[in-house]
């Protein structure tokens, strides 16, 4: 049993508190290689912004769980390392798995220094969900370790998580599952989506330069959750914004993404100023890394270290990540 206190991280419980009081949101960046998680401490540090690093039973399995565990650890040695040369203040660091699927999985991430665990059990009959998630809280709890549930559907596919249609989180079953299974936050579909291509066509409309727009995300679904669970903490999962500029790289340099489409900015702008305290981007730093990748392998063809395409890649993830923190979820400076 590895305490994930002895690792340098903390639970989220603190840092929800802090970021539903001040009206931001607290990024949860995926990783699962070397680069993603220079890019996260980066940009965290230099943005002084709490950060969550999650991980997918996905990257476990691509990366080995054993590093991924180590290059999280590795993330708080050069999160403080930086923060020193730069004079800056150490950020609070959360590790958290991501759409853990079974009550072991989650009492393995829990055994092995993560801090924060979420169970989806939104798959399963809402009772099902509640005995599931109650499981893990159980457990997690024993070890100060807090969990995060989800209750309704996201469509869109993301790792080993997919759904062909979304279920809207139903307000009304809110307070008996947060009740019943003692969960310290929610993930709720309002419209979120995994994915780069959260939305079909017909459910968009396109603007006067013929941009695709997407539905807006249903606040009032998420109010009526506010009205019923005052001050929890919620979660929103697939809320990458699929960065037209991004895409746009990734199609000029031969990238096949048709209709690619995500949520706009300025609705999870909207959201981190609510009840919703964390914010999970991962295909937004997917799409960012391929397009420099392949602008660098159209215009420099002899190239051949990874270092050359992989260094820009993640210079352009520094940059994604700061705007994130600073424009979006309103996590700059809240450390
Ligand atoms: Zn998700």
């Amino acid at each position: 049993m590895v305490a994930y206190r002895d690792l340098g991280f903390v639970n989220t419980r603190e840092m929800f508190k802090k970021a539903g009081a001040g009206g931001y949101a607290i990024p949860a960046y995926n990783f699962n290689n070397m680069e993603q998680i220079q890019a996260i401490v980066i940009a965290c540090v230099e943005t002084q912004s709490p950060a969550i690093l999650q991980v997918s039973s996905g990257a476990r399995k691509y990366a080995n769980q054993t590093l991924l565990k180590y290059l999280a650890q590795g993330a708080v040695a050069m999160m403080r390392d930086l923060a020193r040369e730069k004079g800056l203040s150490e950020v609070p660091m959360s590790l958290h798995l991501d759409h853990g699927d079974t009550f072991e999985l989650c009492k393995s991430c829990i055994e092995s220094g993560f801090s924060s665990v979420m169970i989806d059990g939104s798959h399963h009959s809402f009772a099902d969900n509640i005995a599931l998630t109650k499981q893990v809280v159980e457990y997690a709890h024993t070890y100060d370790v807090t969990v995060e549930g989800e209750l309704g559907v996201l469509a869109g596919i993301e790792d080993e998580v997919q759904a062909e249609h979304s279920t809207y989180t139903q307000p009304e079953e809110v307070i008996e599952f947060v009740k019943k299974t003692g969960v310290d936050s929610l993930a709720i579909s309002i419209g979120t989506s995994h994915g780069a291509n959260k939305f079909k066509l017909e459910q968009c409309t396109r603007n006067k330069d013929g941009v695709l727009v997407p539905p807006e995300l249903r606040f009032d679904i998420l109010e009526e959750i506010e009205k019923k669970i005052p001050g929890f903490p919620i979660v929103l999962h697939g809320a990458s914004s699929v960065s037209v500029e991004a895409v746009k790289i990734i199609t000029q340099y031969g990238g096949v993404l048709k209709d690619a489409i995500g949520i706009p900015e300025d609705q999870l702008r909207r959201a981190a100023r609510s009840a919703v305290c964390k914010i999970n981007i991962d295909s937004d730093g997917r799409l960012w890394m391929t397009a420099l990748i392949r602008k660098i392998f159209a215009e420099k063809p002899s190239e051949f270290d990874p270092r050359k395409y992989l260094g820009p890649a993640r210079d352009a993830l520094i940059t994604m990540y700061k705007h994130k923190n600073q424009n979006v979820l309103g996590s700059a400076g809240k450390v």
